[in-house]
């Protein structure tokens, strides 16, 4: 078993954008700039929050930290995406998802404007990231492809089973993975809270993308031998050993999954700080137009 690791990849990526920075800033590029509006302060999003910021730091991007109360009106969360599609000193923003329950989402993923969506959410660049034309791609399977790429795990031709269809992980990363691309070329199965008997699926898929939000879902059991597993899921999981309360866990039992598996990403360390670092990619993109001009 070969362990996809998260941070030794995302150390890679990010070392990568530095220097790529720094060639265009010192051909007399402007410093990349992303902000993040976040509503409220839940924990977990705080936490997603402060390590976007700090890698902007480590890659030498400006950023912006815009915090706005629970009770911000749906209102003024648009009037402050309005301001910040207009400030030209701002490359690409992300608003910080889940939202307080009074806030629509759509509504506000759509009021971002397309060339500076680096989360990759509007349906301008889904539409343009399913029809294969160039687009912000959501950061999360962005990351996911970068890593079977960097490990040269074989896709093509290859029956790939993603659990779970979220518009943010899901979804996209069953359209990329059945992308006539290097990595990917897959005959993907989107699986989703309907599907009947789900192992039937997982027990002959040489990669399983297990993205539901339910901790230690997929067991051993229900993969084959030899298969990739790629863990999307962070639930905080109570915890009394540990200072915080809690501890992160994965949608992957990862003991039993790892017995049988080839490769397989750890949580955390695994995905999570890729999805990380390929905001900073789609940053980079945006502040040299490479997208949108
Ligand atoms: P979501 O809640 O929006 O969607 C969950 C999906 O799982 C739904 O499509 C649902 O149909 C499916 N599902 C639920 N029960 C199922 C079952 N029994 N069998 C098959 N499918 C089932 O979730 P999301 O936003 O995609 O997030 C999923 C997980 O990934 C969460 O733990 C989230 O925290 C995590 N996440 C991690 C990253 C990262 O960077 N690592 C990024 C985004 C989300």
């Amino acid at each position: 078993m070969i362990l996809i690791d998260g941070k030794k990849t995302s150390a890679e990526v990010k070392a990568e954008i530095k220097k790529d920075v720094e060639d265009f800033v010192g051909q007399g590029g402007k410093t990349p700039h992303l902000a993040a509006i976040l509503v409220g302060n839940d924990g977990a999003s705080e936490t997603y929050v402060a390590s976007k910021v700090r890698s902007c730091n480590e890659v030498g991007f400006n950023s912006t930290l815009e915090r706005m109360p629970s009770e911000t009106s749906e209102e003024e969360l648009l009037l402050k995406i309005n301001e910040f599609n207009n400030n030209d000193d701002i490359d690409g923003f992300i608003v910080q998802l889940p939202l307080p329950k009074h806030i629509d989402e759509q509504k506000v993923t759509t009021a971002i404007l397309p060339k500076k969506d680096v989360d990759g959410f509007h349906p301008v660049n889904v539409g343009r990231m399913a029809l294969g034309q160039p687009s912000y791609i959501s950061a999360t399977p962005y990351g996911i492809v970068q890593m079977l790429e960097k490990y040269n795990i074989d896709t093509t031709g290859k029956h790939c089973v993603v659990i779970g269809r979220s518009n943010i992980v899901g979804s996209p990363m069953s359209i990329l993975m059945a992308k006539n691309t290097k990595h990917a070329n897959c005959t993907v199965t989107l699986t989703h809270s309907r599907t009947k008997n789900l192992e039937a699926y997982t027990k002959t898929a040489d990669i399983v993308i297990v993205a539901l939000g339910k901790p230690a879902f997929l067991t051993g059991d229900m993969i084959k031998e030899g298969a990739t597993v790629i863990d999307v899921g962070i639930t905080r999981v109570p915890d009394d050993s540990k200072k915080s309360g809690f501890r992160i866990q994965g949608d992957a039992d990862f003991n039993s999954c790892a017995e049988k598996a080839s490769y397989i990403t750890p949580v955390p360390g695994g995905v999570g700080l890729m999805t990380v670092a390929s905001l900073m990619k789609n940053t980079l993109a945006a502040a040299k137009k490479e997208i949108y001009s």
